[in-house]
């Protein structure tokens, strides 16, 4: 039995997820309340959503910007603290009964961890996470009474679309795309594509880094790895298909042909809430779609020869062990660099590949080898740059 109100910790509650997801929880105070917020470095914005929503800790995870948060939040009988720790200690408190994780890329994996081992439930918007150390956060699920429920769009349709049914029915996992910005454009015309021309997202609002991997399509490839840790299929059970109006949020194959969808606006309100929900539908939870405003729905398959990342998630998955833990922290540097106007569009690509191809594979990594991953990759592919 869920008890209300029931106590969340938002981790990267100043990101676009983080403030929606503390939008809902202020528009129903009988079913949550906030007790933990923290954030990478934007501490102006964190002081000010902790003097609304008044959380028991504020965590910044730069020490450099601690004294700011405790001089403007101590007054105020709310407690803080800065640095990585701090965030892991954070999550783990007995005022804590579910983790939002909301971080942007590697971050997000030490404060998982530790809420996975304390018990708590997480409404995982971190994908990366899963990226990075699926096959060991699995084993950690194993061994703990924490569940993860889904946030990314796609992975809260398909859980929806799974909800009553049998894995052995269940042939296939469809998983749309918008196709990005660049979808119509041709591979001459991406080759000389710019971080503002990538940063303009059809359907979504979404943070920088995750806009720029739907433009190169590793988002697409990231979710192909999520879903195979989240659900339990193989890379071939899951199909990527380019569906430019973003209705459609994903779709589950059956064995009999049967197909079924979850539609819905593109707005993230919805999975939020329905992870906080741990599968209850919040009433409401956001504006309902009018069906006949999209009166076509349109898809096509993928053109993995414009976005080579795409291929990258059947590779991580076929190679294994630390394979996309070198992905992610090479795609971490070379999104950070394009953004900065330090190298072009298709350099993402190169410098993933290339990355990927020079550090030691591990094939049963445990969390020390993910860190050992995750700093030579960065260092080789930010010497790539
Ligand atoms: P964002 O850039 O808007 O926000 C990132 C948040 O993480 C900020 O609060 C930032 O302060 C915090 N952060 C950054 N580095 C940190 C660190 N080292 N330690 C602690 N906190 C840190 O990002 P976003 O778009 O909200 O995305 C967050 C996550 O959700 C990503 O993994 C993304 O892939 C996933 N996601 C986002 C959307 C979306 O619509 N925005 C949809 C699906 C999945
Ligand atoms: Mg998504």
């Amino acid at each position: 039995m869920v008890k209300a109100p029931k106590n969340i910790a938002v981790i990267g509650a100043t990101g676009s997820i983080g403030t929606q997801t503390l939008e809902i929880i202020d528009s129903h105070p009988e079913l949550y309340r906030v007790t933990v917020m923290a954030a990478g470095s934007k501490v102006d914005k964190l002081i000010e959503l902790a003097r609304h929503h008044r959380p028991s800790l504020a965590v910044i995870a730069d020490v450099t910007k601690y004294n700011a948060l405790r001089d403007a939040l101590e007054p105020l009988g709310i407690e803080t603290a800065a640095g990585e720790h701090a965030l892991c200690d954070a999550v783990c408190r007995d005022d804590v009964d579910m983790v939002v994780t909301a971080t942007v890329g590697y971050s997000g994996l030490a404060p998982t961890i530790a809420a996975i081992k304390s018990g708590k439930d997480i409404a995982l918007a971190n994908k990366e996470t899963l990226v990075v150390a699926g096959k060991y956060i699995t084993s950690l699920l194993e061994k703990s009474n924490s569940q993860i429920y889904p946030v990314d769009s796609e992975h809260s349709a398909i859980y929806q679309c799974l909800e009553g049914e049998k894995r052995e029915n269940v042939k296939k996992l469809i998983i749309t795309a918008s196709g990005g910005p660049f979808r119509t454009w041709t591979a001459d015309r991406i080759a000389k594509a710019t971080a503002s021309d990538a940063l303009r997202h059809p359907n979504w609002s979404m943070g920088a880094k995750i806009t720029i991997d739907s433009a190169t399509m590793m988002n697409k490839a990231f979710e192909i790895i999520e879903a195979k840790w989240l659900f339990g299929f193989e890379a071939d059970e899951i199909e990527a298909v380019v569906h430019p109006q973003s209705i459609v949020h994903s779709m589950v194959e059956f064995n009999d042909g049967a197909i079924k969808a979850q539609l819905g606006l593109p707005d993230m309100k919805l999975p939020i809430a329905y992870a906080l929900g741990e599968g209850k539908r919040l009433k409401g939870a956001e504006k309902p779609l009018s069906i006949t405003d999209f009166a076509t729905l349109t898809f096509e398959r993928p053109d993995a020869g414009r976005f080579p990342c795409l291929s990258l998630a059947h590779e991580a998955l076929t190679r294994g062990g630390n394979s996309a833990c070198v992905i992610n922290a090479a795609n971490e540097i070379a999104v950070a660099e394009f953004l900065a106007g330090n190298i072009g569009f298709n350099d993402i690509y190169k410098i993933i590949e290339k990355t990927l191809s020079e550090i030691t594979f591990i094939e049963n990594p445990d969390y020390q080898d993910f860190v050992t991953t995750n700093n030579e990759a960065r260092v080789f592919a930010s010497s790539l740059c």
